[in-house]
Parts: C-alpha cells; sequence; structure tokens
C-alpha cells in the first residue's frame, strides 16, 4: 500500500497549489497522509460534515481518495481536529511570497535566506545547512532540490514517515525519550519539563530497545484480537440489519394478510346480509302488494254497488228488492271480514364488533427491544469490583440464583428454603419452597429450580418450574435420582452439577448425556462455545470439558479454597468463588488466572447478569451483594 502512495506524479506549480476542494490557492495548506493536501478551512468543514452524523467517530475518509485518515487525537473536538493536521510545508513553502528562510537556522533563532530545499524533511535549507545535511550520516540520502527549480518540488509526495519529528513546543528535533511521562523530548524539554526525570533514554536507544523488546509484538496481538471483534460485530451487524429486513417484510406480509382476510370476510358478509335483505324486501312486498290488490277489487265491487242502486224507478218492483237485499247482506259480509292493512318496518342494526374497527387507532400493537451489547470486554488484570448495592434479607446462606431479563435478580436460600425476588435491590416476593433449593435459572421468563429433599427418605430431587407471574411453583417438574446443586441453560439443554456427575437434560426432563467429574462437584457453566464449566470441592480443581466430556484445561491453587460457585460472563472469562478461601478467581476461558479478588465474606456463588459485568456474590451468613467490574484507568 505505502509503495503506491509515494509514487511519484508530476504537477505544474498552479495544479500543486490550487486547493482540489475551493479550487482556490491553498490556505493554510494541510496534509493528510495520502498525501492529499487541502485548505485549512476546507478540511475542516469536509471533515465535520462527515463525521456529525457517526457515532464517536475515530477518523474520516480522504476527500479525494477516500483512504481512511484516522483522528489526529482522540481528546479533542472534531471541529479542531484539521489543526492538528500537518501543514504541507513544501506547498506552504511554493505559496510564499517573498524571502524564503532557513527553517533549520531559524530553530536557532537566525535568520538566513533559504535557496535548497529538502523533500524528505520537508525543509528549507541555506547553502551551508545544506552542505551539512548531505554531509550528516541520517539525511545523506535524502532529496535535496534547489528552490529556484519549483516544479521539481514533490509538494510532500515523498513518505511523511520519513520526516523526524520535531518537538511541538520549540520546534526542535526529537533527540530523548522520557520513559517516566512516555513522552518525547527535544534537547530544551530535558532540560525543562523532563529536568528531574529519572529515565531519559536517547531515542536512538529507545527505538531499539523497542525493536528489541516484545511490546510492538504483544500490541499486535492485542490488536488483531481487537479486529477480530470488530470482525465479528459487523457481521453480527449485517445479521442485525438482514433480520430487521426480513422480519420487518414478513409483519408485512402478514399484516396485508389479515387486512384481505377481514375484507373479503366483510365484502362475504356483505354479500350475504345484501341478499337476505333483498330477500325480505321482496317477501314484504309481496304481503303488501296482494293486500292492496284486494282493496282494490273491494273498492270495484263497493262501485258496482253504488252503479246498482241508481236508477230504481226503471226497475222492476221484484228486481229492486231483491237487488237491495243482496247488497246489504254482501255489504254486511265484506265490511265485516275482518280485513286489515299492513304496515312494514325494516332496520338493520349493523354488529358492534364490526363497527368497532372504525374506532381502532391502530392496526397491530407494534413493538421493538433493543439490547446493548458490548464489543469487548474490559481488562479484568486492571479491574476493580465496585459495589453497587446490597440485597437486604439475604443474610442465610445464598447457594445459587439469576438475573432476570429485565435486570431483577432472584436468589434461593438453602437455609430457609426461600425463593427471594429483588427489583432495584428491594425485596418485593418471597416464596417458600419447602424442599432445599439450590439455584435457580430463567428460561423464557419462567424459572428453572433446583430442589433436594430436606430429609432423605421419601422425596427424590428434582428440578422443578417456577411461574414468576404468579410466583408460585408450577406442577411441572421432572424428577431426578441424584441430587442436584447447580444449574446452567445453554442450547436448550439444562446442565446440572451432581456431585460426581454432570448431567445434561433435555426439555422434557431426559438424560441426553452424562459427564463424570470430581466429587462434591456444585457449580456448573457453559460459555459460547458449549463448552461445560465446574469446579469441585473435593479436588479444589476448576475444569473446562468439551462439549463431548473431554477435559481440555484445568485450574488449581492453594489459593483457592471449596470453589463451590462459578459462571462465565459474556466474554467467556471464567470467575470462581472460593468459598474457604474468600476470594474470586477471575480465569480467562483457557482456566489460566487472570485476577484474584479478595472477598470480606465466605462467597458461595457468583452470578453475572446477561452482557454486563454486573454480578451479585452470595455469602455465607452475609448480605448478598452485587458489584460492577470496572476498569482502573
Ligand atoms: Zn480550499
Ligand atoms: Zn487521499
Ligand atoms: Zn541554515
Ligand atoms: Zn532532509
Ligand atoms: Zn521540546
Ligand atoms: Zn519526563
Amino acid at each position: 500500500m505505502a509503495a503506491g502512495k509515494e509514487k511519484q506524479v508530476s504537477f505544474t506549480t498552479e495544479e500543486t497549489t490550487t486547493c482540489p476542494i475551493c479550487f482556490e490557492s491553498f490556505l493554510t495548506p494541510r496534509i493528510l497522509p495520502c498525501s492529499h493536501t487541502f485548505c485549512h478551512n476546507c478540511l475542516s468543514s469536509y471533515i465535520i460534515s462527515t463525521c456529525k452524523t457517526k457515532e464517536s467517530p475515530v477518523g474520516f475518509p480522504c476527500p479525494l481518495c477516500k483512504s481512511f485518515v484516522p483522528a489526529p487525537s482522540f481528546s479533542i473536538e472534531l471541529e479542531n481536529w484539521s489543526d492538528l493536521i500537518p501543514i504541507n510545508k513544501s506547498v506552504q513553502f511554493l505559496i510564499e511570497k517573498g524571502d524564503k528562510l532557513c527553517d533549520a537556522c531559524q530553530r536557532e533563532d537566525e535568520e538566513i535566506v533559504a535557496n535548497i530545499w529538502c523533500e524528505s524533511c520537508s525543509e528549507s535549507l541555506c547553502a551551508m545547512c545544506a552542505k551539512y545535511h548531505r554531509k550528516n550520516a541520517a539525511s545523506r540520502n535524502h532529496t535535496l532540490v534547489p528552490i529556484a527549480d519549483f516544479s521539481k518540488i514533490s509538494c510532500g509526495k515523498e513518505s511523511m514517515k520519513s520526516t523526524p519529528v520535531v518537538c511541538k513546543d520549540h520546534n526542535k528535533l526529537i533527540d530523548y525519550f522520557c520513559v517516566e511521562h512516555e513522552e518525547l523530548c527535544c534537547t530544551k524539554c530535558v532540560c525543562t519539563k523532563h529536568r528531574t526525570c529519572t529515565q531519559v533514554d536517547d531515542i536512538e536507544e529507545a527505538a531499539e530497545s523497542l525493536r528489541k523488546s516484545e511490546k510492538i509484538k504483544t500490541l499486535s496481538e492485542e490488536l488483531f484480537q481487537f479486529e477480530g471483534s470488530l470482525v465479528k460485530a459487523k457481521s453480527n451487524g449485517a445479521d442485525t440489519i438482514k433480520y430487521i429486513d426480513d422480519t420487518s417484510d414478513q409483519i408485512k406480509k402478514e399484516s396485508t394478510e389479515l387486512r384481505d382476510k377481514i375484507v373479503n370476510h366483510v365484502n362475504a358478509l356483505l354479500e350475504d346480509h345484501l341478499s337476505e335483505l333483498a330477500h325480505t324486501a321482496k317477501e314484504h312486498r309481496g304481503i303488501v302488494a296482494s293486500i292492496v290488490d284486494a282493496v282494490s277489487d273491494r273498492q270495484l265491487l263497493v262501485a258496482q254497488y253504488l252503479h246498482s242502486l241508481e236508477d230504481t224507478e226503471k226497475l222492476p218492483a221484484s228486481v229492486l228488492v231483491n237487488e237491495y237485499l243482496k247488497i246489504k247482506k254482501q255489504f254486511a259480509c265484506v265490511s265485516k271480514s275482518g280485513f286489515s292493512q299492513i304496515r312494514v318496518q325494516l332496520q338493520s342494526t349493523v354488529s358492534k364488533d364490526l363497527t368497532g374497527i372504525l374506532y381502532l387507532k391502530t392496526f397491530t400493537d407494534l413493538k421493538t427491544r433493543m439490547k446493548s451489547i458490548p464489543l469487548w470486554g474490559i481488562d479484568l488484570t486492571s479491574a476493580n469490583m465496585k459495589l453497587i448495592c446490597e440485597l437486604p434479607g439475604s443474610t442465610d446462606n445464598i447457594t445459587g440464583g439469576c438475573f432476570l431479563e429485565n435486570g431483577d435478580i432472584v436468589l434461593v436460600d438453602n437455609d430457609s428454603s426461600h425463593l427471594l425476588h429483588y427489583s432495584n435491590a428491594v425485596l418485593i416476593h418471597t416464596a417458600d419452597l419447602i424442599m432445599e433449593p439450590h439455584d435457580a435459572v430463567c428460561q423464557n421468563n419462567s424459572l428453572l429450580i433446583s430442589l433436594n429433599p430436606a430429609f432423605f427418605e421419601n422425596e427424590k430431587s428434582s428440578i422443578r418450574q417456577f411461574n414468576l407471574d404468579k410466583f408460585e411453583k408450577n406442577k411441572d417438574e421432572f424428577l431426578t435420582e441424584a441430587s442436584v446443586y447447580s444449574m446452567a441453560i445453554s442450547g436448550g439443554f439444562i446442565y446440572v452439577a451432581c456431585s460426581d456427575v454432570i448431567i445434561k437434560f433435555d426439555q422434557e426432563g431426559n438424560t441426553v448425556q452424562r459427564y463424570p467429574v470430581d466429587m462434591y462437584t456444585y457449580s456448573v457453566a457453559t460459555n459460547n462455545s458449549n463448552e461445560i464449566i465446574s469446579s469441585s470441592c473435593s479436588t479444589q480443581n476448576v475444569t473446562v470439558m468439551s462439549s463431548c466430556g473431554e477435559k481440555m484445561y484445568t485450574y488449581s491453587t492453594k489459593k483457592l479454597k471449596y470453589p463451590h460457585g462459578l459462571d462465565v460472563n459474556f466474554t467467556g472469562n471464567i470467575f470462581v468463588a472460593g468459598r474457604d478461601s474468600r476470594n474470586i478467581h477471575v480465569l480467562t476461558h483457557k482456566a489460566e488466572l487472570l485476577k484474584i479478588f479478595a472477598i470480606e465474606s465466605r462467597p458461595t456463588c457468583i452470578k453475572f447478569k446477561e452482557n454486563s459485568n454486573v454480578c451479585f456474590v452470595g455469602s455465607c451468613k452475609k448480605t448478598t451483594k452485587v458489584y460492577e467490574f470496572q476498569e482502573v484507568m
């Protein structure tokens, strides 16, 4: 990569003095590691506009070639980054008017006109200084160009890395290194700021001992490891983005399908309704029409009668009397036949469930939950355990428990057989478990509790479900032959420490695998690689097994006595509670010791909150305490 950057390109003077952002002649030219140069103000506004939307920015891409430029300092505001980006001295030199002075002489407070430019140092030199520059072993190979020959100056294209560092306070070359302050010093610094410092090395010696030491290798290894976590975090991020896209597509599909189903159903209902309406209307219209018809007939009949009774004079006597009697009888009959007219009322009441849709405010109840997972753990070798809070009332013999998803804590008290539920360090529920509990683990908002009979004769040990909402034991349980102690959940399986064996159960309580372990193994934990970590109170060993039960790593020391409880945090580090040695041992995932923390009480268990450095430590006859492991700066 570096070779490409140093490729020589020839420019005309005008090209080399024009800023590629504002296309004006440079004003305070700043040079990036890729050798691209921009005006101070142009670069500054570019950095601000590029980085302001980024989450704690650590650098920016070059406006021209896009190569990444690391932030010149993490301790200053974004707005001031360009102040710390070096001036392109050769460009600055080109655009300066008037006599150019020798930079080397200026450092000695002498003003001598320069006529040579050293490209390697980006410095102007007078004839005398140039002569020494050519003779000096350190600068013998530098490229010197006569100032009259402007167009040949490569304008900072030569690697900036070969430019020796100059002291910012005194503008002098660096000759020393103060080990105490980890600071570079010039001859003036040594006599002032670092006058009383005990170890100030010659810069050549410092570089040599740095090259010989493991320090560069160690730093590279740390960087590689860090790069690994970044790669993982990036791929996790891509997975999460894909998950969001896939899930929102799925939700969209389901919602649209539901809408279609509702619309189709409403359409079908409407169709039924309309056909029923048409049928009813037709039926009732028919009934009313037939009555209207009958009324019309009677109307005609009456008209006939009236007509018959009009010309009574002309009729023979017998016909008239006969006609009169007939009409009178028939009329009496027709008018008394109980004939009635019909009024119809048609009404349609829409189901409240149907109109209820109009009062809905949302289609679904959309919820998101964000969880923040640290990218990497802290340096546990330089960490301390900061006390966060105490859990009052947990003073008997806390042998286990766990953090719930909402951050609440449940503890099991082996002595009093109680389950204790804490929210914000306040005891909000207790439940009598009757049998002797040893541990509790959280699984899908319900708890699993390991229970042993108080008197050995009758009952069996069991793993029992506990309902957190009702805060009571569920009926669901599975009985075990062996006594049950600590538990760990991993990959849908439950690992239970049973003194001389660790049993892996499936969700129904079937034994999947038995892992023989040392006697008095009360603790078990699993890590992301499905390795099984346990400790024995007879051999005092901490053991890491592969998922097939093969012993991989062992940790033991005289400083660890009665390792009753342990846990693994999100980075895979192992934390062991030594009850009788009164300490917490922090180990790597390969069971190598990182640090031992002394504990005042006799710790019986340690349990971590998911994806955090927060844990609680249960003790014999002492209050359970919540701690956070924090890096000491
Ligand atoms: Zn500019
Ligand atoms: Zn560039
Ligand atoms: Zn000089
Ligand atoms: Zn030089
Ligand atoms: Zn200095
Ligand atoms: Zn110093």
